[in-house]
């Protein structure tokens, strides 16, 4: 059972290699948006469509028998329509959810990691796995992955979800926040929701993970028990927290997100 998007236990998917007999190449743009077909989902071109003119296909992985390679291109390259990348995911609903995440990251790094971070010589391509190595300095760099805990806080038929400002209109979520460098992801449960609202939590276990590509993120997704405290809002990055009954909760975040996942498994063990 797929609990949201990425969570596919059964699906082998080999990061930087190529298995697969076929080739295709996801296309994004120079602003970070991908290019859509007229029903708006990700396409996927033969590597020698001339659309895709000279722009570098870069490696991404193999699922099943495909392997995917990512290419960026002007955003006013003739015969693409390009989406912002967000919306587009949140709405896939299947596998290719795998590809078009990874490429988006791997083609977020090769743009940051252009020039050494030490010495500031340019970057190259590693011949033997997929960092950057610096030629002066031997600095080498790997795309990042920032692990990001996501809580779902339960008390009984209640559940603490909240609103950011961010928010579309009505929606509440479960609160969540970057680990910290020496922090582990069970310290980092604690001291987030402590800071976001207040409350002290027990019992925490983990859930399952998601990839993320805003950016480069591990959602860690954990379920943990209130434990005391009343809520209390900072007001800034989180606007309102309340409890709800698990029989009229608010709107919540897309059915493809981890947060979602981790409810709605939380609802059917409730309702058995
Ligand atoms: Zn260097």
């Amino acid at each position: 059972m797929t609990r949201w998007l990425g969570d596919h236990h059964e699906i082998r998917w080999y990061p930087g290699e190529a298995l697969g007999r076929r080739r295709r190449v996801m296309v994004c743009s120079s602003s970070r948006e991908i290019a859509i077909s007229s029903e708006g989902q990700p396409i996927f071109l033969a590597e020698d469509d001339p659309k895709l003119q000279s722009a570098p296909q870069i490696l991404v992985g193999t699922l099943f028998d495909v392997t995917y390679y990512a290419a960026r291109v002007a955003v006013e390259t003739e015969g693409f329509e390009f989406a912002p990348l967000r919306p587009v995911l949140i709405n896939l609903a299947s596998e290719a959810f795998i590809p078009v995440n990874a490429g988006m990251q791997l083609i977020d790094f090769l743009e940051e990691h252009q020039f050494c971070g030490r010495c500031g010589a340019e970057m190259v391509q590693s011949t033997s796995d997929r960092g950057r190595v610096c030629p002066s300095c031997a600095l080498a760099s790997y795309p990042r992955v920032s692990p990001c805990v996501i809580v779902l806080i339960t008390r009984g038929d209640e559940l603490l979800l909240a609103r950011s400002p961010r928010f579309i209109d009505g929606m509440y979520s479960t609160l969540a926040g970057f680990v910290e460098a020496g922090e582990s992801a069970e310290h980092a449960c604690h001291r987030e929701i402590r800071e976001e609202v207040g409350v002290e939590i027990d019992r925490i276990q983990f859930q399952g993970s998601q990839s993320w590509p805003f950016k480069h993120s591990l959602m860690l997704g954990y379920r943990a028990e209130w434990k005391s405290g009343d809520i209390k809002v900072d007001g800034i990055e989180i606007i309102d927290a309340q409890w709800f009954n698990i029989e009229h909760l608010p709107k919540l975040p897309p059915q493809a997100s981890i947060s979602r996942g981790m409810i709605e498994a939380y609802l059917a063990e409730r309702r058995g």
